[in-house]
């Protein structure tokens, strides 16, 4: 039997992702099919990078499936429509920031019809994505894992972090840590700005002293002093992550409240700013808290 991969929701991450697992598949002598909610898009997909566009059904009963959806919500829907195609022996493998309570309650939905699940987030954004380098954090069964590493073909690193659920942990800790780290340097440079400061210098100092990070390094030199803000991940998606994160401190009592404060402020700015908009134009609501403008 030919090896069929299965790759649904093509969006910022899913698109670039799914071909690299088609042009894996096209090398092994595999089937690799996409399916995506609104059709034309897996349509303009298979046309551009090969593959075959799929209803649901047809895609779930791929040996292994890749779901990039926003949120954990949409992956139970997506699930439930799937579930008369799935097969024993399939591995699910998530790569949505999900939440970690929502993938194991998935992996025990699955197990009934005999499908493994792995919640495996990813970092690296677009670019990585494109390039076929993100990191891909992994939470569940080594089997399952071992099964479905070599399929993985948009990863340049996959560590496995534990049981079901804590990849999706891990993956909301990175992003609320982007957050404040993104957030506390923005109220650096409004002070800065409003001082009279010239903002290029200082983050010229700042990156070459301890102060730095990835947002003072590559975020706002290339996406806010440019004013350019590029929409490549989304606001609501980074509150939704931070929210997971807030989540996950409740869960296990403890006592964040740095995280708690990020979490709140990035939620404000999504709510203020639109959750459509980057996420580095949370900074615009800082320069309105500032009146200055970060450039
Ligand atoms: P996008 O908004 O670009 O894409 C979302 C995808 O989900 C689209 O394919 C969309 O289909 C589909 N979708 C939305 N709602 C539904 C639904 N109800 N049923 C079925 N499909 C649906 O998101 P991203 O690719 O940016 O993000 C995907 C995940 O990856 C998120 O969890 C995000 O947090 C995470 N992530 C994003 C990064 C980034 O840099 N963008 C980096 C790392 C992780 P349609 O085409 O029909 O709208």
């Amino acid at each position: 039997m030919t090896r069929t991969a299965a790759f649904l929701g093509l969006g910022a991450m899913g698109g670039p992702m799914a071909a690299h697992v088609v042009q894996r598949m096209q090398n092994q002598g595999g089937r690799a099919v996409v399916w995506n909610r609104t059709r034309a898009r897996a349509d303009a997909h298979a046309a551009r990078f090969g593959g075959e566009a799929v209803d649901l059904t047809e895609a779930a009963r791929a040996d292994v499936i890749f779901t990039c959806l926003p949120t954990s919500a949409e992956v139970d829907e997506v699930l439930e429509a799937a579930w008369d195609g799935l097969r024993a022996g399939t591995v699910w493998v998530d790569c949505t920031s999900g939440h970690p309570e929502a993938a194991r309650r998935q992996a025990e939905r699955l197990a009934e019809r005999g499908v493994a699940f792995l919640d495996a987030p990813v970092s690296g954004g677009t670019v990585g994505a494109g390039a076929g380098t993100l990191t891909v954090m992994v939470g569940g069964e080594v089997g399952a894992l071992e099964q479905v590493r070599g399929d993985l073909a948009f990863a340049g690193r996959v560590v496995r972090v534990g049981d079901v659920g804590a990849g999706f942990a891990v993956k909301a800790i990175n992003n609320v840590l982007l957050a404040a780290n993104l957030w506390t340097a923005g109220e650096g440079l409004a002070a800065l700005a409003r001082l009279g400061v010239d903002l290029g210098a200082a983050l010229e100092v700042i990156n070459a002293s301890s102060g730095r990070s990835n947002a003072t390094e590559n975020l706002i030199p290339r996406r806010v002093l440019t004013r350019e803000f590029p929409a490549t991940f989304g606001l609501g998606l980074l509150a939704k992550d931070a929210g997971i994160a807030a989540d996950v401190v409740r869960d296990v009592r403890g006592s964040a409240p740095m995280l708690m404060q990020t979490e709140a402020l990035i939620r404000a700015a999504a709510t203020l700013i639109g959750p459509d908009a980057d996420h580095t134009a949370a900074l615009q609501l800082v320069e309105q808290m500032n009146g200055t403008v970060i450039r």
